[in-house]
């Protein structure tokens, strides 16, 4: 049997999948990813929270380097990856979509809200950090295009940032108690386009196999979780996902 064929009969055979997704499902949308060769980091070191926190300079390149690329995400759409993880949860096979990526596109796909579950955020809104108030990109990129004038929140006049979790910024407590009620229920999990090296969120797939679920991974790469898979695809993700899945 074909790894496919293999997948695709696991795929068969359960009830509660959740799928653990990162930025390797969106590169086929023309999303880069950080860890691929022409990747994100090949560019930019990220900015942790406390600098954004700390320095106003970081503030106005974290908003620079938001805008340079906010037209790649504003125009990327899902792809066949993404259909397929909608077409599981739209036949109730597929419990929860637990998500690193911040682009917005399982939503995109047709997947409920209350299924996707953002460990990391999103980054196609702004966010007070103080009072939560959400901000839209648009509003903020007016403000900003004004000789980088940084923005404060319309309510309290907080910082505002990104909806997203940098290095350093705490967890979101909602979508980390959502994740662990959909893994602890799950009885097969996919771990989709993540080099599985950003933790805790890594942890979620490891702790679904301790609790019996099959595991599978499906990565261009290696990872370190291979050893605990029940399976292992190393090819690309959307011919792989609609053949087992059975969609285009
Ligand atoms: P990563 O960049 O560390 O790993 C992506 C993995 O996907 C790599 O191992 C790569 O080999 C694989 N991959 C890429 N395209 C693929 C394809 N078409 N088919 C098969 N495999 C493919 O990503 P990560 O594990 O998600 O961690 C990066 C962090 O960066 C995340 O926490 C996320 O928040 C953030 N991020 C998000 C986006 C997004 O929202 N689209 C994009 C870049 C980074
Ligand atoms: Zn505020």
């Amino acid at each position: 049997m074909s790894d496919v064929d293999e997948l695709k009969r696991l795929i068969g055979e359960a009830k509660r999948i959740v799928a653990f997704t990162g930025a390797g499902i969106s590169t086929e949308s023309g999303i880069p990813d950080f860890r691929s060769p022409g990747g994100i980091w090949t560019k930019y070191r990220p900015i942790e929270f406390q600098d954004f926190l700390a320095s106003e300079e970081m503030r106005r390149e974290s908003w620079r380097r938001k805008f340079a690329t906010d037209e790649t995400m504003r125009k990327a759409e899902p792809n066949a990856g993404h259909r397929a993880l909608a077409r599981l949860v739209g036949e109730g096979k597929m419990l929860a979509v637990i998500t690193q990526n911040i682009d917005g596109l399982h939503q995109a796909s047709g997947i409920p809200d209350d299924k996707v579950i953002e460990l990391h955020g999103n980054s196609t809104y702004a966010a007070c950090l103080d009072c939560k108030r959400r901000h839209e990109l648009d509003w903020v990129k007016q403000i900003f295009d004004d000789n980088e004038t940084l923005p404060k929140c319309m309510a309290c006049g907080g910082i505002l940032k990104t909806a997203t979790i940098s290095f350093g910024q705490a967890m979101p407590e909602d979508a980390m108690d959502r994740a662990h009620d959909a893994t602890a229920e799950a009885d097969l999990m996919i771990t989709i386009g993540s080099s599985l090296v950003v933790y805790p969120a890594a942890g979620f797939p490891v702790m679904a196999k301790r609790l019996g679920a099959r595991y599978v991974i499906v990565n261009r790469e290696p990872t370190d979780q291979d050893e605990i898979a029940d399976l292992v695809i190393n090819a690309e993700i959307g011919a792989t996902l609609s053949k087992a899945v059975g969609v285009n």
